[in-house]
């Protein structure tokens, strides 16, 4: 029985979805809605994988120039309590990649190009017997086995199939731009964290630069319209304090608002939603979409083993094997992160004492320094 998947929504997790199924065989549509318009600023932002995400792109014959990160050290701003991960220390060859999010998208895009429609989007849809009818907004009519939700944050088609169980707006802004430090080692990502901001620092290879760096700094909304690329400078000195180097800054400053989501169920009758449609976080682990690669793997495999022992692939009773397996992990994950973000939020001087020395604490274990690479690496499952 020949079934097929239609794929609603082609950034890099659509994209990535559409060629896992193509290497299992599967044959599949993507509509996705908006034409790619190159931008000058396209080269900023950057994108960190876990090693699981980027070993599996390297099997899929996704090449794309990235930087390797060997480390990472984490401060806490205002005290000396410090952390740092190792790739050894896992036995891994690498923590993870840092990839240009433009470039990633555009060597995606490209693999699965003959089966994708832009400029349109599914406006509805229903179940049917067997698989999902779906109405376009230039009016025509597409029939397929399943029905998948890639759109991203803020999907009608989602909300029209779930409720949140998980909504919160961090009221803070992510500033992110491009650096130059020729004091730190280009295998090392650095995050500090204060009370109200977080400022993380990536290796980042894009164009003739050496030494250059992706910047990701959340901030309080209030304080993002203050700094403009005049003042930058004098609001990176904590940094450069803290870090002991020269901050050089080398491009324009774009602007994310930060919010995190979780919805509390991804599938219907013939219908799935995927990746940041069914759950966004907070960037300051770099997992959102180390969690959507994930989904998309997940969800390829209960096709293909749907596909192989003859069952209809649009069936509840699939999909939710699918939302078994990546529910639960995407909630740790995104409690987790909303942890790490609350203590760090926190001014109580017991709290920052407790939080100085348990990162200098944590720092000596270990066998559970090890556990938390292996976990963020996407190597092992809770
Ligand atoms: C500042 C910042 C830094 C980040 N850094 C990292 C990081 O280092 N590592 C990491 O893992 N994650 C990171 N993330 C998160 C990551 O960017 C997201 O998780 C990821 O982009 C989500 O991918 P997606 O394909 O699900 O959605 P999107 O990237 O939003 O793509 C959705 C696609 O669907 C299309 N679409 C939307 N609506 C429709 C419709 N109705 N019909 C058809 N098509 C539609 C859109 O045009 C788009 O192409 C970061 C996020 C921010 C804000």
């Amino acid at each position: 029985m020949t079934q097929s998947v239609l794929i609603s929504g082609g950034g890099i997790v659509g994209s990535f979805l559409g060629l896992e199924l193509a290497s299992r065989n599967i044959s599949f549509q993507i509509i996705e809605r908006n034409s790619f318009a190159p931008s000058k600023n396209d080269h900023i932002r950057s994108l960190t994988l876990n090693f699981s995400a980027c070993e599996r792109l390297d099997q899929l014959g996704i090449k794309t120039e990235s930087s390797l990160i060997q480390k990472m050290k984490v401060f806490d701003g205002s005290g000396s309590g410090k952390l740092s991960f190792q790739s050894d220390e896992a036995d891994i060859d690498y923590l993870a990649k840092v990839f240009s999010f433009t470039e990633l998208r555009e060597t995606l895009i490209k693999k699965v190009e003959s089966s994708t429609s832009v400029g349109d989007e599914i406006i509805s849809f229903q179940a049917m017997e067997s698989g999902i009818q779906a109405n376009l907004s230039n009016d025509s009519v597409l029939e397929a086995d399943l029905l998948v939700v890639a759109e991203g944050r803020y999907s009608n088609l989602a909300k029209s199939i779930a409720s949140e169980n998980f909504a919160k707006d961090y009221e803070q802004i992510a500033k992110t731009f491009l650096v130059e430090i020729p004091e730190l080692n280009t295998d090392e990502a650095i995050q500090v964290f204060y009370e109200k901001e977080i400022f993380a620092l990536m290796p980042y290879k894009n164009g003739t630069k050496v030494n250059q760096f992706s910047v990701v700094w959340s901030m309080p909304k209030e304080l993002a319209p203050d700094l403009t690329l005049d003042n930058l400078p004098t609001h990176l000195q904590k940094f450069e304090k803290k870090l002991s180097c020269k901050i050089q800054p080398t491009s324009e400053l774009l602007s994310f608002p930060l919010s995190a989501h979780h919805l509390d169920e991804y599938c219907d009758h013939g219908v799935c939603i995927i990746a940041d449609a069914a759950h966004s976080i907070h960037p300051l682990a770099g997992q959102g979409i180390n969690l959507g690669i994930s989904d998309a793997i997940i969800l390829a495999e209960e096709i293909e083993r749907a596909i192989s022992s003859d069952k209809e692939i649009g069936q509840l009773a699939f999909l939710k094997k699918y939302e078994l397996r990546r529910k639960t992990l995407n909630t740790s994950m995104i409690k987790g992160v909303d942890f790490l973000f609350n203590l760090f939020q926190q001014d109580n001087p017991y709290i920052r004492l407790g939080r100085n020395s348990g990162l200098k604490m944590v720092d000596k274990l270990s066998f559970l320094k090890k556990n938390f690479i292996l976990h963020a690496s996407g190597i092992q499952k809770i």
